[in-house]
């Protein structure tokens, strides 16, 4: 027989010390805005620790199984790729292992489905292999600032406070919740710009699923959708070729900065993707007469709250497509808002359109050693609507990196530019 364990009894003590961690660069949010920042600067050499408040690395991509890396290339016959940096290793890697499906769209641009579990491994994987401190289940109480410079964070975590000091801070945190408790001025929408939540389904027809019309999907959607208490005629359902799963993004929730209100999200976006199943079995029989929900995702956010900007990026700037001196990432994808319960605001763009983010609007004009990157960043709703998708995230990451290791111990307002874009040359100015 094994030996008993002995136990010990134990009291926390009255004042207690937060463990503490030091990097150059801290990035807050653990998405995949976050996870291209911290990988391309470690390849600067500079040490990195990642903090998400979720126990898991990837943010909302496996999280929330968002499913299709969108916004790497650009739209018509003569396509490229923008974004390079993690976006290249990640393409080739999860594509020789089956889990990357590469789909071509009907305005001829390329996205990507994914296998949520492979690329959360992926992301895992790099992340170790790069030497990058990961602290996860970390969730973020307090910021000191010293002259327009964050100096250390603090987390709480179940066991215990942790303090990290670093000299650069990427704001990746998707609500700019860093430049937020640092007491730094940030927006708000005034009116809700809805999130999802997202699911898998397996157990449909794969043979009868090959005819699957999406358009008769909406119109159902329109006309006998209430009947399931469903609130949205559009969206995907997405099934992965070889795969047993199908994605399904046709939810909408409201998402109200309110602690609450969050939690709640939960069951009403289950409750939508219950309704949902529902829906498909009765009106879509011969597909999905034996469908079931394989995995709920956790409700995904789109816009929530980001930074003010030295300058904010405006729909008529990504209309006009106009090169800014200081472009740090460059899009194609489109305006993409979630405004109204129903219905999403589509506005596309000419084939080849490409427009460009300006390292201005990812700098809190507050702040001298904070760079945001992906959905925290300053736009209009419109121009957020269309750059919060992952192909510029990853851009913005590459791009957030590079900016605090120019900056080093100055400010990120004051690097030389030229440098900059010369280490962004792949993307801003690659055209194969
Ligand atoms: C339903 C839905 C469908 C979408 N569909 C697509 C699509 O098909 N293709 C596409 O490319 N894009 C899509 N998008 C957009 C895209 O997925 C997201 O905008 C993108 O993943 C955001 O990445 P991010 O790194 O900026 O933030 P996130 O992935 O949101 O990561 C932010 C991280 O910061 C952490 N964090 C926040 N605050 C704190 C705190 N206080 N303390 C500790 N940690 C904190 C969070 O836990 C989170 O992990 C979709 C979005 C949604 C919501």
């Amino acid at each position: 027989m094994a030996e008993a364990i002995s136990t010990r009894t134990v009291r926390r003590p009255a004042a207690r010390s937060a463990k503490t961690i030091a990097a150059d660069i801290c990035v807050l949010g653990a998405g995949i805005a976050g996870v291209s920042a911290a990988l391309e600067a470690s390849k600067l050499g500079r040490t990195i620790v990642i903090v998400d408040g979720a126990p898991t690395l990837g943010g909302q991509a496996i999280g929330s199984i968002i499913g299709t890396i969108i916004g790497l290339y650009t739209h018509g016959p003569h396509r490229y790729q923008i974004t390079h940096g993690i976006a290249d290793d990640l393409i080739s890697d999860l594509t020789a292992e089956g889990s990357l499906n590469r789909r071509v769209s009907m305005t001829s641009t390329i996205t990507f489905q994914y296998d949520e579990v492979r690329l959360c491994r992926w992301i895992e994987r790099k992340i170790e292999e790069a030497g990058i401190h990961a602290l996860l289940g970390a969730v973020l109480v307090d910021v000191a600032v010293d002259k327009r410079r964050v100096t250390h964070v603090q987390f709480a975590t179940r066991f215990g406070p942790v303090a990290v000091e670093a000299r650069g801070w990427v704001d990746a945190s998707g609500d700019a919740s860093l430049t937020y408790e640092a007491g730094f001025e940030v927006r708000e929408p005034d009116a809700p710009v809805y999130g999802s939540l997202n699911f898998l389904i397996e157990g449909y027809d794969a043979e009868a699923v090959k005819e699957l019309v999406i358009k008769d999907v909406h119109d159902r959607l329109a006309t006998r959708g209430g009947e399931y208490g469903l609130v949205r005629h559009d969206g995907f359902l997405m099934p992965f070729p070889g795969k047993n799963f199908m994605l399904a993004n046709v939810t909408h929730l409201e998402t109200k900065l309110d602690p609450l209100a969050t939690a709640s999200m939960v069951a009403e976006g289950r409750r939508q993707a219950d309704s949902a199943i529902r829906f498909l079995k009765t009106e879509f029989p011969r597909i999905f007469e034996h469908a079931r929900i394989r995995a709920y995702g956790n409700p995904g956010l789109r816009q929530t709250r980001w930074i003010v900007g030295r300058r904010q990026l405006t729909l008529d700037d990504i209309r006009k497509g106009e090169r800014p001196p200081d472009a740090a990432a460059r899009c194609a994808w489109w305006v993409e808002l979630h405004d109204a319960k129903d219905l999403v605001h589509w506005e596309r763009f000419e084939h080849d359109h490409v427009y460009y983010i300006p390292l201005a609007c990812m700098v809190p004009r507050e702040a001298d050693n904070i760079v945001a990157a992906g959905r925290s960043v300053d736009a209009d709703v419109y121009a957020l609507s269309a750059i919060r998708v992952m192909g510029p995230c990853i851009a913005m990451g590459a791009a957030a990196a590079h900016s605090l290791d120019l900056a080093g111990s100055g400010s990120v307002h004051k690097i030389d530019l030229t440098r900059l874009q010369q280490r962004l040359y792949d993307n801003l100015d690659r055209t194969d």
